[in-house]
């Protein structure tokens, strides 16, 4: 089933041609992975996502119908700096759900047992500069992921790790992925993470972005 299906989508910033004609999908379930170089569009991608088409044309369309309540449908990480750095992991993991209207007592309740999976028991009561860069970027998708919304939009997570602290996120991302199965679009310009943790890539050219090729990574992966 499609969730997530963009059409035929282009946005220019003044005279700059950012995306030319992109159209892509998502289904349930699915990991998809958009691979481009650095300033091709895929960041712009995200913001009309959770902004909405700002002048962009062409269609957003979620279950098959236009996307107008962005903040409903998805979970947002950023590359990086997703975390306070005066909030305790565990008040940040909590941020998204307070900001959803849980009270925080209710938040914790919810994200306290999740802390063992993702690596981070004993750490509730750190801060982020206590914790190693994988550490961080693990709190933060703990903080994606409990917002229970209906699609994880993962924007470069791994992009400012070191290459080994990075292979060993993506190895446990794919675990966690093949458990909990989320539907997810990820951004990067990491060819060996996009196929190690999709299931279909779209290819962009630079700019503007244009899908040159869309690969179905076949199982096993690597
Ligand atoms: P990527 O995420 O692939 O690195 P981006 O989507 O961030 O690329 O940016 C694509 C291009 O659009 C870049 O050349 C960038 O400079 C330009 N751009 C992004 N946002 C704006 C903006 N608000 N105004 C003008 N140009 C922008
Ligand atoms: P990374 O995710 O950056 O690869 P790991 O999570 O593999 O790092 O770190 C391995 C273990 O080292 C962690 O589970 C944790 O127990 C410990 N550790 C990492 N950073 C710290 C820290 N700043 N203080 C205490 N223990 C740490």
């Amino acid at each position: 089933m499609t969730r997530l299906e963009l059409r035929n989508v282009s946005k220019r910033f003044g005279n700059l041609d950012v995306l030319a004609d992109v159209s892509l999908n998502v289904a349930a379930g699915e990991f998809v992975s958009i691979l481009g170089p650095s300033g091709a569009g895929k960041s712009t991608i995200f913001q009309l996502l959770t902004g909405g088409l700002n002048g962009a044309s062409g269609e957003l369309l979620f279950d098959g119908a236009p996307l107008d309540d962005h903040g409903r449908h998805f979970a947002f990480m950023p590359q990086r700096d997703a975390l306070m750095p005066w909030r305790r992991i565990i008040d940040n993991t909590t941020l998204g759900l307070e900001v959803q209207g849980v009270g925080r007592k209710a938040a914790r309740a919810r994200v306290e047992p999740l802390f063992a999976e993702f690596g981070l028991a004993g750490f509730e009561r750190h801060y982020p500069a206590q914790l190693s860069g994988g550490m961080r970027q693990r709190a933060a998708l703990l903080r994606t992921v409990v917002q229970q919304r209906d699609m994880l939009l993962l924007d470069e997570p791994f992009g400012a790790l070191d290459a080994l602290t990075r292979t060993s996120m993506q190895r446990w991302l794919e675990q966690m992925w093949r458990h909990h199965r989320w539907t997810a679009l990820l951004i990067t310009h990491d060819v060996r993470e996009a196929v190690f943790l999709s299931d279909r890539i779209y290819v962009l050219s630079a700019r503007p972005a244009r899908i040159v090729s869309e690969i179905k990574v076949p199982l096993p992966r690597p």
